[in-house]
């Protein structure tokens, strides 16, 4: 059985002169909870009760209240549509359960009844205000728009009004329990129910006075309204600031759109921060886990705050840093001056004192859990900083925006990087060509001029023939020598070399790049070489064929660039870096500053190709830096101008602990 007629129409259809109102679900709940408190407070003898649940789940929420109301009357009546337990009984109160689609199921209903007291709140769900409510949660799940529902209806201490109500609803009841006749009947007798009164009679009952007192009413009224008025304030302030997040996030994210400049974004993000959160001081910079140190790169001031910006800030020891990268999320201090992260540290009590920080929070800038930086904010005032719980959240969203845009900054740097290297290959891949044909073409046309002279001159005389026969041969050689070095030098740099790194005394090596020397030049066309060794030198650690190659090559530099009565040194001394440290030095012609590092170059020669009076591809200074560089050493030239001699010099990894003793293992090229 399911009844379509709303109690609602009922009461509005027999007394015309109602108007009805509309309620937000938030006043009915205020005003029921009044209602029943006043039957808790009040002196009410026995009174008629009857409440309507649109579900059974709003009435589990009031359950334990009606257990306490069955205290004060026998006269309790509570209809919901069931759902899960609730089913007609008469154990505390009676329970009456009524079908899911009774008209019932959309209103709302307390009726309260005494001798000298009467109120009623009889109310329907606007179907409106259902089907948006229902639309905005599927929109939004999380919606709770609950509160919002609206409802149309009647609430007033009218006796009449309320006598009206309680006639219907105890005939929706009857309806479901007849059982309860007799129950029902005592009511409405004791109450005067039902009893067929006109409108004038009704308007006259309106009238009657109420003795109670109204004071809980009243008070509890007052109460809720206070409370939803604090809700209200609560969801204002979370939507501000929410919309204050959006603004400063949108900021930030705006910056990092619009520039790639990491500079520019993060002084933005540091001023947009700093100002939203009114710190004193916002600082970020970059720091990473294992770092020791971080200088402060952008900084936020607040008028008549000291600036740490360019400051080094020490990490290693710093307790608010460790815990940061311990946590991996951000820490605040609210008092420095009692907090004993601060207080234990000597460190941080020093930095607190000197820049007179008394609130502090360290946020970390990660990216796919790698840390960036750091975003601090600083409060310096005379007592500890509030923070509001938003506030950490704003933080943690600006650092995530500054990760965003370190990692844009840092991949931009490298595609500017990569971009340069890749423009400098091609600057050199032309020059290499435009060189190597250049050197090549200039012995090749001298052994052509040479063979066809020889070939289309038969009657040459033989010592010119002979003269023309060892030019053809000497620049096949230079130009094999060209194109070997050429070679080695290629495939140094492409890293195509195997390198077979060995404990080597560099005694020996050098003693083997001198005997290979000696059967180049004939021993009167050598200046005079000495060799310093250091007593003691550790072994060091190289490949021993391109040590002997480097050696060799610069001793024979030497050689070609100082006359007979000139002198070679060749020393070796452990240096600072803890390398050793190798020096090639002659009187020789020596080399103008400004060529220092030209020297290097391939093919820079300084008589330049066709003058060359001492043979040499100039290649042989390009080849020894990628071999030094190759063991992680370095080659530098030192000269103090022309024809103040030249010294060479590089560094070699050593075997620490180590001593030359080891027996030569090096092979001979
Ligand atoms: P190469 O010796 O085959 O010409 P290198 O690359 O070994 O080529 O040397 C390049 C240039 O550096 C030489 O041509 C010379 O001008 C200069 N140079 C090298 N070593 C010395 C030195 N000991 N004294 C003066 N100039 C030197």
């Amino acid at each position: 059985m399911s009844i379509s007629t709303s109690v609602l129409s009922e009461l509005l259809q027999a007394l015309p002169t109602l108007r009805p109102q509309i309620y937000f679900k938030a006043s009915l709940t205020a005003l029921s909870h009044a209602m029943e408190d006043q039957v808790l407070a009040a002196t009410m003898e026995q009174p008629l009760v009857i409440a309507s649940f649109q579900r059974e789940r709003f009435y589990r929420q009031e359950a334990h209240r009606y257990q306490r109301l069955a205290q004060r009357s026998n006269q309790i009546y509570v209809l919901s549509a069931p759902e899960t337990d609730f089913a007609n009984s008469s154990e505390y109160y009676e329970k009456i359960a009524f079908e899911h689609d009774d008209a019932l199921s959309q209103e709302w209903h307390l009726v309260v009844i005494a001798q000298n007291y009467a109120t009623c709140l009889v109310c329907r769900e606007s179907l409106g205000s259902l089907a948006k409510n229902q639309q905005l949660r599927d929109i939004n799940p999380s919606l709770d728009m609950d509160t919002a529902r609206r409802f149309e209806g009647i609430w007033t201490a009218e006796r009449g009004v309320s006598l009206k109500a309680a006639e219907f609803l105890l005939d929706r009841i009857l309806a479901y329990r007849p059982e309860l006749a007799d129950k029902i009947q005592q009511a409405r007798q004791r109450f005067g129910i039902g009893e067929n009164k006109s409108e004038t009679k009704i308007q006259q009952l309106n009238e009657y006075a109420c003795d109670i007192d109204t004071d809980p009413f009243v008070q509890r009224l007052v109460t809720y309204l206070q409370a939803s008025q604090y809700k209200l304030h609560k969801a204002y302030r979370s939507i501000a600031a929410q919309a204050r997040k959006e603004r400063l996030v949108n900021t930030i994210s705006t910056a990092i759109r619009r520039s790639l400049d990491p500079h520019e974004i993060l002084q933005v993000a540091t001023q947009e921060l700093g100002e939203n959160m009114e710190a004193s001081r916002c600082l970020i910079y970059r720091a990473q886990e294992t770092d020791a140190k971080a200088v402060i790169e952008h900084e936020f001031l607040s008028p008549g705050v000291s600036t740490v910006m360019g400051k080094t800030w020490l990490l290693e020891n710093n307790l608010l840093f460790r815990e940061v990268v311990l946590q991996s999320e951000g820490i605040y201090v609210i008092d420095t001056q009692t907090d004993a992260r601060i207080t234990s540290s000597q460190e941080l009590a020093k930095l607190v004192k000197q820049y007179g920080i008394r609130s502090w929070l360290m946020e970390p800038v990660f990216y796919q859990g790698r840390l960036l930086g750091i975003v601090e904010l600083h409060y310096c005032n005379e007592t500890s900083h509030d923070w509001h719980a938003g506030d950490f959240d704003l933080v943690e969203a600006i650092a995530t925006q500054v990760g965003v845009a370190l990692i844009q900054a840092e991949a931009y740097a490298n595609l500017e990087d990569l971009n340069k290297q890749l423009e400098a290959l091609d600057r050199t891949r032309s020059n290499l060509i435009a060189i190597t044909g250049h050197e090549l073409r200039t012995p090749l046309s001298t052994i052509q001029v040479c063979l066809e002279s020889l070939a289309s001159e038969p009657d040459m005389p033989p010592e010119l023939q002979q003269v023309m026969l060892d030019t053809a041969l000497a620049d096949s050689e230079r130009m094999r020598k060209l194109i070997q070095d050429f070679l080695t030098l290629s495939n140094l740099e492409s890293g195509r070399v195997e390198w077979h790194p060995e404990s080597l005394s560099l005694q020996e090596c050098v003693d083997l790049s001198l005997s290979r020397i000696r059967t180049r030049f004939a021993s009167e066309n050598l200046p005079k070489i000495t060799t310093q060794l250091a007593k003691s030198l550790p072994l060091v650690k190289a490949d021993g064929d391109w040590l002997v190659e480097v050696l060799a090559k610069l001793i024979d530099n030497a050689c070609k660039f100082t006359p007979t009565d000139g002198q070679i040194t060749i020393k070796g001394e452990r240096n600072r870096k803890k390398m050793v440290e190798v020096t090639v030095a002659d009187t020789g012609r020596g080399i103008e500053t400004h060529l220092l590092e030209i020297v290097f170059d391939r093919f820079y020669q300084e008589e330049g190709a066709l003058r060359r009076t001492t043979g040499g591809t100039g290649l042989g200074l390009a080849i020894c830096r990628q071999i030094v560089n190759g063991w992680g050493g370095e080659i530098w030239a030192k000269s103090n101008g022309k024809n103040q001699g030249s010294q060479f010099h590089f560094t070699i990894p050593i075997i620490e602990g180590s001593q030359e003793q080891k027996p030569l293992k090096v092979k001979s090229k």
